[in-house]
């Protein structure tokens, strides 16, 4: 699950900053113990003492060794006693001093035998949303929200149901597939009709779930994923070409790919060869895919070389949308 190198980098800063003020509380608490039982104080001293103690005698070696080191343990537990009962009487547990992690899985460090941790991967998705966010109006986008009512129930003679019913099916189809991401019968959706029939809002509506579920999402126009890639072959100046090296292969790598309005780009021999790049290669490394785009399959037949309308007739489930614009409705 390849988080994109900002959100990760964002999402340990958080971690680091969770650390730092977890040991602020630590060190305040500890003395305000020591202020008010000054005895914990003077116990924590000699248990320092002890171990160090323990240490040397364990070091001697022989049987005299052995009693001097039954001696300190029993020394040991009888201050460790000591302390507990006096913290109790002040209402502490006996850890209280002991600097406990948020995370007892990964104690705060986010990562467990080379696997990220959930807590890191919860920070991951907040600053995954955040920068999809920028792009995507998340606000109101998720599937509670959806509102088939703006789709008319009146028949469309050329589809044989209505827009309402059309959407019904749509709107389960995504769902689902956002729910039960990398688990769906399909990858890869691609979402095809005119404008203002809710393709990105439920696109969004996808991005959130499969985000929420801790997948690393990447969502953009064709328009700006072929810059990209233009820029990387073509080059622009360093900085500009590092960073769509890093967003390329964000469009190559992360789990869910959305792919908003192709077709509206320039489609030159360039933009042709990226498209297939991009096509294929998710679909060899098994990542999921959703296309939006005012193209049918029809057009993207005649638009497109044949490997790719190949690529996406066989590998992509085609969901249409239909009817009357819904931004008027929503508006009023
Ligand atoms: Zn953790």
């Amino acid at each position: 699950m390849p988080y994109s190198a900002n959100v990760l980098r964002r999402a340990n800063g958080l971690l680091a900053q969770r650390r730092s003020a977890r040991e602020a509380q630590n060190e305040e608490l500890r003395e305000k113990i020591y202020h008010q039982l000054p005895r914990v104080a003077e116990l924590d001293r000699q248990l320092r003492r002890t171990m160090a103690e323990l240490a040397r005698a364990a070091l001697g070696g022989g049987e005299d060794a052995a009693r001097q080191v039954a001696d300190i343990r029993r020394r040991n537990l009888e201050l460790q006693n000591e302390r507990a009962d006096l913290l109790a009487g002040a209402g502490y547990p006996p850890d209280a001093l002991d600097g406990k992690p948020l995370c007892a899985k990964c104690g705060d460090s986010g990562w467990v035998g080379g696997r990220m941790c959930d807590c890191l991967k919860i920070l991951c998705t907040q600053e995954q949303m955040k920068e999809l966010s920028q792009l995507l109006d998340l606000g109101e986008q998720s599937f509670d929200a959806f509102r088939l009512d703006y789709y008319s129930q009146e028949l469309w003679p050329e589809w044989g149901c209505s827009p309402r019913e059309n959407m019904e099916k749509v709107y389960k189809i995504c769902r689902d597939y956002a729910q039960n991401f990398g688990r769906y019968y399909f990858d890869n959706l691609f979402l095809y009709g005119g404008t203002g029939l809710g393709k990105t809002f439920l696109s969004a509506c996808i991005a959130r779930t499969v985000s929420e579920n801790g997948f690393s999402v990447v969502y953009d126009t064709a328009n700006r994923v072929f810059r990209q890639f233009e820029t990387v072959k073509f080059g622009g100046d360093e900085e500009e070409t590092a960073q769509a090296k890093t967003e390329t292969r964000r469009y190559l790598k992360c789990d869910l790919l959305i792919l908003d309005d192709l077709g509206s780009e320039m489609t030159t021999a360039f933009v042709q060869s990226a498209l297939y790049d991009l096509i294929n290669t998710r679909l060899v490394g098994g990542k999921g895919t959703v296309i939006s785009s005012n193209l049918t399959m029809d057009d993207a037949r005649g638009r497109y070389s044949p490997q790719i309308a190949s690529r996406l007739e066989g590998e992509y489930r085609a969901l249409p949308f239909f009817g009357d614009d819904i931004r008027l409705l929503r508006k009023g």
